[in-house]
């Protein structure tokens, strides 16, 4: 690596994952110590200013993520050939399905063994967001973009996914083509887009210089607002989501998907896996994690034609963290209002409407919560201005930022570790990357 001088030489040469990690546990400190110590305004004044240094890093993220996808996506799709992404895709999209519906089942189980719940009166006060009444068809039909100037504009992953990859099917055929001036124009047109995904593969690694100045910034503003409100019963929801969280890295990820699926070496997966868990934890944003998660799927070896699909994609519907989080949440409410958990057929819902929820809802911050509106709505248990469900909710609202950092770091994760077996699986890794 090459030594940086100057006045900044100190924090460039220091490893970049050692300081990033120095930025959270300071973050969360001066956090805690700020949140007991002063309140009101004048918290909010201190406050203000790391979010402000926090929010850089987030908007930087975001100015980067979308011409990353729609420039890897186009040169991912028209580099393949579409049989074998046809079946990449149905293995990744198993994989999505099949952790999520696991994770449901994890959060519902660590809901049953801690049993959150909380004595509220009826007609409490503060209320809430009302759940979006999506249905089905609507969902998938959203995916394919009427308008993809306003998809882009409004920054709707799913359609600018589907259209950059229709596009870069239909590049991929072009280049094949016999009549040697269209074949030279598709070429040019892929090379335009190969130096825009190179150039922006540049940006990140600048952008992540920055991070321990914003992973600070970000973090002191969760711990000092949510971090005292965690006694109590909160207390417990917030352990019984992270041992939850804990067991689905471990049993999921680590045991069954990267070493036994896989056979790749955990240490290994670690060792890029860090930065894209960290960014998502502190950023609670999949979507503006994923400059972050691509340039580690890169550096695992993983081909750009699988990435550059499969971690859009995955940033939009795979969450396993969320699932897990609406799991615990559910059955919270549901013992607060009506004093005992679901029945089977409710738990065959809770599953079924958690994982359309994840696929139709943005990865970004707080979507969990809306989700959770949908998944009430569902088992008959709606959040309605003044009942104890209302209260309930607006309970587990007020620590949402902290469940929220754990459960983007989880759905983050997820997608680098299915895009990352299903790769090897498959064939289309660079070893000599993923196994040094
Ligand atoms: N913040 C999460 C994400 O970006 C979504 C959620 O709230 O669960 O993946």
């Amino acid at each position: 690596m090459e030594t940086k001088k100057g006045l900044l030489g100190w924090y460039f040469n220091f490893n970049l994952l050692y300081r990033i990690m120095i930025g959270l546990i300071l973050g969360a400190v001066i956090g805690m110590v700020l949140g007991t110590t002063i309140e009101g305004e004048a918290l909010q004044g201190v406050l203000s200013w790391f979010s402000f240094f926090g929010n850089i890093f987030v908007r930087l993220l975001n100015m980067i993520m979308l011409p990353l996808i729609i420039s890897t996506l186009i040169v991912g799709a028209s580099s393949v050939s579409p049989a074998q992404l046809g079946k990449v895709g149905i293995r990744i999209f198993f994989f999505y399905l099949a952790t999520s519906a696991f994770a449901i089942g994890i959060g519902l189980a660590m809901g049953g063994i801690f049993r959150p719940q909380a004595e509220i009166a009826a007609l409490t006060e503060e209320i809430v967001r009302e759940a979006t009444r999506t249905s089905i068809f609507d969902i998938l039909l959203n995916i394919i973009p009427t308008n993809i100037v306003a998809s882009i504009v409004n920054v709707q992953v799913l359609p600018v996914i589907f259209f950059s990859l229709v596009f870069g099917l239909a590049l991929s055929y072009l280049r094949m083509s016999g009549d040697a001036r269209i074949k030279n124009t598709a070429d040019m047109i892929y090379s335009f887009f190969e130096g825009i995904a190179e150039i922006v593969m540049k940006m990140i690694k600048g952008v992540m210089q920055y991070a321990p100045i914003g992973v600070l910034g970000l973090i002191t503003g969760v711990f000092a607002t949510s971090g005292p409100r965690v006694v109590g019963v909160l207390g417990t929801i917030v352990i019984a989501c992270f041992v939850a969280y804990t067991i689905h890295v471990v049993l999921v990820y680590a045991i069954f998907l990267i070493k036994m699926y896989g056979k790749i070496n955990v240490r290994r997966f670690i060792r890029d896996a860090k930065n894209p868990f960290i960014t998502a934890f502190v950023t609670r944003s999949s979507n503006g994690t994923l400059p972050v998660t691509i340039q580690a799927a890169e550096n695992l070896g993983v081909k750009k034609d699988v990435y550059s699909f499969s971690l859009p994609l995955g940033a939009t519907i795979n969450m396993d963290g969320a699932a897990i989080y609406l799991g615990v949440a559910a059955t919270f409410i549901a013992l607060t209002t009506w004093g005992h958990g679901f029945n089977p057929s409710q738990i065959g819902i809770i599953i079924l409407t958690a994982t359309l929820a994840s696929i139709g809802s943005a990865g970004i911050p707080g979507a969990g919560a809306i989700m959770l509106l949908m998944v009430l709505e569902a088992i008959n248990l709606p959040i309605q201005s003044g009942t104890v469900a209302a209260g309930a909710y607006a309970m587990i609202l007020g620590i949402d930022a902290l469940l929220d950092m754990g459960r983007t770091a989880l759905n983050v994760t997820g997608d680098l570790v299915v895009t990352t077996v299903v790769a090897k699986k498959m064939k289309m890794v660079d070893l000599s990357k993923l196994e040094n």
